[in-house]
C-alpha cells in the first residue's frame, strides 16, 4: 500500500515468550515509543514484518485508545488507507462506544484491569457493504500499549445465518416453523421484566470479574431476539396474543388432489396470512410472526398486544381472506380454517401455558362447527377439566355413597299445605365440594351410570317417603317426586325397578310421582311409551317436567299417560314486574290458557319456581294446582321436612 511508504522499522519482542507485534509507526511523537519496543524486540526485527504483512488486521494502541500503529490488513479491512489510521481513536474505528458494557469493559483493558476484551462488530466498509468483525483487545505484556485485532468474520457469520435460517424455515411456505417459532416465543414471554428477565435477559456472563466479554452469541443478529430488527419485551403492553389455526379438512385436499397441490395450497395460506399480519391495523410495526408449525396448522404471534379486540380482528381478517378461492396451477380451491384465539398479560404465562390454552381453544373452534374463531375462556376450560375429573368420578362416587338427596315442598296452591316433596339429588365431592345436578347429570346420561345412579335416587326417595309415612302416621302422606332421565327409560328396566323399590320399600305407588321431561317422551312409542303405560298402571303418576320449553304439544300429551305438568320456571318469571307498575298481561293470558287447556285434558298443574308472594297469588287467581320455590321453601334435607310434617300434625 502506498500509505506504508516508511518501510520496516524494528519490531517488538516478545516478553516471557508471549510475540510482542512489531510496529509500523508514522509520527515523531511516536517513534520513541516505538522505538523503545523496537529496542527491547532487537534481534528480533523480523516481528515488525510479521505484523505488517500479517492477514489479521491488527493496531497497536496507546493507553489512551489511540492507534500507534496498524497494519496493512487492518487498513484494507476498514477500506482506507493505513495512513490515515494513525491517531484515530480504535473506538471509533470499530464502534467501541455505543454499548455502555463493550465501552466499560474497553476502558478496563486500556487501564490493565482486565485481560481481555472481545465483542462482535458490525461494520460499514467504504464500498458500502456490512462486514462483521470480530474485535479483540488485550494488552501487550509489560508496556502500556495495547493491541486490537479485528477478523473478519463475515463469511463465518453468512453461513451461520444460512444454516440457521434452514433450521429455522419451512421449506413449503418459507415461514418460520415450530422451532423458530418456540424461540421467539420464549424469548417475547422470558425478556419480559414482568417474568423476571431484565432489559439484558437472563444471566448474562457481565461482570467486574469476568475476563472475557462477548457481545452477542455465536449466531448475533439471525438469533430469536433481532428476527426483523426490533428487539422484544421492553416498553411494550406486557401482553401477548396467539391466534392457532387449523385448515378445515386439509387431509381431503392432500388426498384427493395430491401433495403437490395440498403444498401449493399451504404456501398460498402462508401468502395470506403473511399479508394479515403484517396489515395488521393495531401496530404501526405490523409483522406479527406467522409460523407454520407443522401439517396444516400456522400460528400467528402477536407480541405487545393491545387486548383481545385486536386479535379478534386479526382473526376475523384472517377467516376473510382464507374465504377467497385459491387459483392454484388451474385448479381453484376453496378452503376454511378454524382459529383458537388466546390473548393475556405475559406475567405468569409460561410457553406450555400459551399453547395449551391456545390447543383447546382451536379444538372448540372446530367443535363448535369450524370455519370460526373462538377466544380462549378460562371458565369453559375449568369446566372441560372438571367434566373429565368428574367422569372418572362418577361410578365409584355411586359405590361411596358420595350423593345426598334434598326434598323440596310442592304445595298446594289454594290452601298452601305441602302435598309432596321433589327429590334432588346432590354430590358431596371430596374435592370439588357439593355439587348441583347440572354439574353431572349430563355426564352420568353420557357414559351411561346414570341408571344406577337413578336406581338409587329412586330407591332413596321411596324408602324416605315411607319412612315419614310411618313417622307421622296422623298426617296425610306425603307423595315423592323423582326425576327420570330418559336413558333411564331406554336403557333399563325401570317398570321392574320401581316395581321392586315399591315392593321392598312398603311406598304405595300413588305416593310415587316420575318427572319425565316433554322430549323423553315425545315421539314415543314403543318401548317407551310401554313402560309410561305400565308405570300408570301400577298407580304411579307422570309428571311432564319443565313443560314449555320443549314442543309443547299438549294434545299430543293428553293422549300419553302423563297426569301432571309441571309449568317451566321461565313461565313464572315472566310474572317477575308484579309490582303493578309493570304488568305482563301477555304472560299471564298465555299461562292461563294453558293451565285451561291442561284442566280440561285431565291434567293437574304445577309451576315452578315461585319465588315472590305476587307470583304465587297470580298462579293461584289462574287455577295453578300446585307450586315449588324458594317462596315455599328450598330444597332440603330430610330432617327438615319431617319438622314441616310434624308441624302440620294434628295435636291430641
Ligand atoms: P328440575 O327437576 O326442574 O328441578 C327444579 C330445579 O329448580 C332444582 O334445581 C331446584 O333447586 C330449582 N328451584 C326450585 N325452586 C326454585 C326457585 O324458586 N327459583 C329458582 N331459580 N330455582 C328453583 P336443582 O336441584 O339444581 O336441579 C336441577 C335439575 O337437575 C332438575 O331440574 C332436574 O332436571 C335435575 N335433577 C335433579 N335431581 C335429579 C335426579 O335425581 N335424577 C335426574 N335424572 N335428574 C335430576
Ligand atoms: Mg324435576
Ligand atoms: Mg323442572
Amino acid at each position: 500500500m502506498s500509505g506504508t511508504s516508511e518501510g520496516p522499522r524494528p519490531a517488538a519482542v516478545a516478553a516471557s515468550g508471549t510475540v510482542r507485534p512489531p510496529v509500523t509507526e508514522r509520527h515523531s511523537a511516536d517513534r520513541a515509543a516505538a522505538e523503545s519496543v523496537a529496542r527491547a524486540a532487537a534481534g528480533h526485527r523480523d516481528y515488525r514484518g510479521v505484523f505488517q504483512t500479517a492477514h489479521l488486521a491488527m493496531a497497536v494502541l496507546d493507553h489512551h485508545g489511540t492507534v500507534i500503529s496498524a497494519n496493512d490488513a487492518l487498513a484494507e479491512l476498514l477500506g482506507t488507507e493505513p495512513g490515515t489510521l494513525f491517531e484515530q481513536t480504535a473506538a471509533d474505528l470499530v464502534d467501541l462506544a455505543s454499548d455502555i458494557r463493550t465501552w466499560h469493559a474497553y476502558r478496563e483493558v486500556l487501564e490493565g484491569r482486565r485481560a481481555r476484551l472481545r465483542c462482535t462488530r458490525r461494520l460499514k466498509h467504504p464500498d458500502g457493504r456490512a462486514l462483521w468483525a470480530e474485535v479483540n483487545v488485550s494488552p501487550v505484556p509489560e508496556s502500556r500499549s495495547v493491541l486490537l485485532s479485528i477478523a473478519d468474520i463475515s463469511d463465518r457469520r453468512e453461513l451461520q445465518a444460512r444454516l440457521r435460517h434452514l433450521q429455522m424455515h419451512d421449506p413449503v411456505t418459507r415461514l418460520p416453523n415450530r422451532t423458530l417459532f418456540f424461540e421467539r416465543l420464549t424469548s417475547a414471554l422470558d425478556a419480559s421484566p414482568y417474568n423476571g428477565g431484565g432489559p439484558f435477559g437472563k444471566g448474562r456472563p457481565y461482570g467486574g470479574g469476568s475476563a472475557v466479554y462477548s457481545e452477542g452469541g455465536p449466531l448475533g443478529d439471525t438469533g430469536a431476539r433481532g428476527h426483523d430488527g426490533r428487539s422484544y419485551g421492553h416498553g411494550g403492553t406486557g401482553r401477548i396474543g396467539l391466534c392457532y389455526l387449523d385448515l378445515d379438512g386439509f387431509k381431503a385436499v392432500n388426498d384427493t388432489l395430491g401433495h403437490r397441490t395440498g403444498d401449493r395450497l399451504l404456501a398460498a395460506v402462508a401468502t395470506r396470512l403473511t399479508e394479515c399480519a403484517d396489515h395488521d391495523g393495531y401496530t404501526r410495526s405490523g409483522g406479527h410472526l406467522v409460523a407454520r408449525l407443522g401439517g396444516d396448522e400456522f400460528a400467528i404471534l402477536v407480541e405487545d398486544s393491545t387486548g383481545t379486540e385486536q386479535l379478534a380482528d386479526l382473526a376475523r381478517s384472517v377467516l376473510t381472506t382464507l374465504q377467497l378461492p385459491f387459483d392454484l396451477a388451474g385448479q381453484r380451491l376453496s378452503v376454511s380454517a378454524s382459529i383458537g384465539v388466546v390473548e393475556r398479560a405475559v406475567a405468569g404465562t409460561t410457553p406450555t401455558g400459551l399453547m395449551q390454552a391456545a390447543d383447546t381453544t382451536l379444538y372448540w373452534a372446530k367443535a363448535d362447527g369450524k370455519a370460526r374463531w373462538t377466544l380462549f375462556d378460562p371458565e369453559r376450560n375449568a369446566h372441560r377439566m372438571t367434566r373429565q375429573a368428574l367422569t372418572s368420578a362418577l361410578r365409584p362416587a355411586i359405590e361411596d355413597d358420595e350423593f345426598v338427596l334434598q326434598y323440596q315442598p310442592l304445595v298446594g296452591m289454594a290452601d298452601g299445605v305441602v302435598r309432596g316433596v321433589e327429590a334432588l339429588v346432590r354430590w358431596n365431592h371430596p374435592q370439588f365440594g357439593t355439587l348441583s345436578p347440572n354439574r353431572f347429570i349430563g355426564i352420568a346420561e353420557e357414559d351411561g351410570s346414570i341408571v344406577q345412579l337413578g336406581r338409587w335416587v329412586l330407591h332413596t326417595a321411596c324408602r324416605q317417603a315411607r319412612q315419614w309415612q310411618r313417622d307421622h302416621p296422623r298426617v296425610r302422606p306425603l307423595f315423592v317426586s323423582v326425576n327420570v332421565a330418559v336413558r333411564q327409560v331406554w336403557d333399563s328396566d325401570l317398570v321392574t325397578d320401581v316395581a321392586e323399590i315399591l315392593a321392598e320399600t312398603g311406598l304405595a305407588p300413588q305416593l310415587l310421582q316420575l318427572e319425565l321431561t316433554e322430549s323423553a317422551v315425545m315421539g314415543s312409542a314403543g318401548r317407551p311409551l310401554q313402560a309410561l303405560q305400565a308405570l300408570s298402571d301400577m298407580g304411579v303418576r307422570i309428571a311432564i317436567d319443565d313443560f314449555g320449553t320443549g314442543y309443547s304439544n299438549l294434545a299430543y300429551l293428553s293422549r300419553l299417560p302423563v297426569s301432571v305438568l309441571k309449568l317451566d320456571g321461565s313461565f313464572v318469571r315472566g310474572f317477575r314486574y308484579d309490582d303493578g307498575v309493570h304488568p305482563s298481561p301477555a304472560d299471564e293470558t298465555i299461562v292461563e290458557a294453558l293451565v285451561q287447556l291442561a284442566h280440561r285434558l285431565g291434567l293437574t298443574v304445577t309451576a315452578e319456581c315461585v319465588e315472590t308472594s305476587g307470583q304465587a297469588a297470580r298462579l293461584q287467581r289462574i287455577g295453578c294446582d300446585t307450586g315449588q320455590g324458594w317462596l315455599f321453601s328450598r330444597p332440603v334435607a330430610p330432617e327438615r321436612i319431617a319438622e314441616m310434617i310434624a308441624a302440620t300434625a294434628p295435636r291430641s
